[in-house]
């Protein structure tokens, strides 16, 4: 296989926008980084301005999405970006950011990619490392569900399942074959909520960037005419209503099996905290970002112990 170089972008560029989870408002600036840097993050807003490496040993909480922190300072959300960047085959940048949380935009990794094209890449002078397993390994969690395992291969290939068990969504499959393909076939693909989840979450406070623009909504139960006019006032919308495929009519599906194809970007996004390039075939079903998280570091510790 010819060798790979290490690659960054080649001028700054911005990416303005919400947090989903913390409602703050922001930008975030990816700048040019040196070889052997990786991806890492600066708080700007805060004092001394605090860096904090996109490396799973600095994961600080999966609950809602992704988090890293140093000495109290965190980043939220970093899933999507990460993806993006992995997906676009760079390997160094330094991300300034003037807020808790990545901007959320349409809750895909579409605007990332959309910004790294328009920097550039740059391919740099270092080879690029890769991680690799030489058996399989599996992360398997009976009580949540998931099972995770990897095996040897000679590119990055990523299969997802998932399975809700819900008539709106229940068995749904992804694949990537290669990184070549992650702009077309996965970073348009947003990510998905069930209504039940969205309205816990309204009430207690824990989604303030949501406006219906940035998430999929499935509609799993039966639901009033009342609830929808309360959503459609939360949502500062006209009017919302259930789709034929069991989803709110604040958008259109991009792919029939898009919330796969997200929880696929997710596993990219997350694995990418190895801080190097993979190879190997990773199957996942039900991933999340606990499991993903935990998977990244069984193969860091199968790496350190070969
Ligand atoms: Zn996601």
């Amino acid at each position: 296989m010819a060798v790979e170089y290490q690659c960054t972008i080649k001028k700054p560029v911005s990416v303005e926008g919400m947090g989903l989870h913390t409602g703050q408002k922001g930008t975030m600036t990816f700048h040019p980084a040196a070889e052997g840097h990786g991806v890492k993050f600066r708080r700007i807003d805060k004092q001394d301005q605090p860096v904090i490496p996109a490396n799973i040993e600095h994961v600080v909480d999966t609950s809602r999405g992704t988090t890293i922190g140093i000495n109290g300072t965190r980043v939220y959300t970093i899933e999507h970006v990460l993806a993006a960047l992995t997906g676009m085959g760079i390997d160094n940048v330094l991300i300034d950011l003037d807020m808790d949380e990545i901007p959320i935009r349409d809750g895909s990794s579409r605007y990332f990619v959309e910004a790294i094209e328009h920097a550039g890449i740059e391919q740099q002078n270092v080879e690029r490392e890769y991680i690799t397993v030489d058996k399989e390994l599996v992360l398997e969690n009976a009580e949540k569900g998931f099972r995770l395992c990897i095996v040897p291969a000679d590119d990055f290939v990523v299969d997802v399942k998932i399975d809700y068990g819900t008539s709106v969504l229940n068995v749904q499959e992804a694949h990537l074959g290669s990184l070549d393909d992650f702009k077309t076939e996965i970073s348009p693909c947003r990510t998905f909520v069930f209504l039940h989840e969205l309205e816990f979450l309204l009430q207690n406070n824990l989604i303030k960037g949501g406006d219906l623009s940035n998430a999929i909504v499935f509609v799993n139960r039966k639901v009033s005419q009342d609830e929808l006019d309360r959503l459609a006032t939360l949502f500062n919308k006209p009017k919302v209503k259930v789709k034929d495929e069991g989803i709110l009519n604040n958008l259109e599906l991009h792919f029939w099996n898009e919330p796969a194809r997200h929880k696929l970007l997710d596993v990219v996004g997350d694995l990418s905290l190895l801080g190097k390039r993979i190879k190997g075939h990773v199957s996942a079903f039900k991933p999340g970002h606990y499991a993903n998280t935990e998977f990244a570091k069984l193969i860091l510790q199968h790496k350190k112990l070969k």
